[in-house]
């Protein structure tokens, strides 16, 4: 069996984003040279998600917009956690949109349903940070 390893560096300029991470993950699996197993892809920060979902605009606005109203940033001061820091908001985000996501391995190719897309999900952006890309196979 193989096993490969990667971590991802990202560095959103803004608070909040969503950024399709699909290409770097085929890349990853390529340089995996996996045809048959699983890759597993994390964000390695508990302010920040790596989800599946559509590639579509309005998708991403109403998930702000959803979000927000969940677990809204501001007050900062309504949050418990938010002492020297203000990154409560970010923390439940990226509760709900999850941590990682599992993708099927068939014939060299991410086993994708239709319009599925992989993204990370930033929540306390404007600072360095990792995806871990883990692939396991044959
Ligand atoms: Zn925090």
């Amino acid at each position: 069996m193989k096993s490969y390893r990667k971590e991802l560096w990202f560095h959103v300029p803004s608070r909040r984003a969503f950024v399709n991470i699909t290409p770097q993950v085929e890349e990853c699996l390529k340089e995996s040279g996996i045809k048959e197993g699983l890759i597993l892809v994390n964000a390695m920060h508990i302010t920040a998600s790596v989800f599946i979902n559509d590639d579509e605009t309005g998708l991403h606005h109403d998930y702000e917009v959803w979000l927000e109203k969940l677990a809204p940033h501001e007050p900062v001061s309504q949050y418990r956690h938010n002492v020297g820091e203000d990154n409560a908001d970010a923390h439940l985000k990226r509760q709900i949109m999850g941590r990682e996501v599992v993708v099927a391995v068939t014939k060299g190719k991410l086993d994708f349903g239709t319009w599925e897309q992989i993204f990370y999900g930033e929540f306390d952006g404007r600072r360095k940070k990792r995806v871990l890309i883990k692939a396991i196979g044959e």
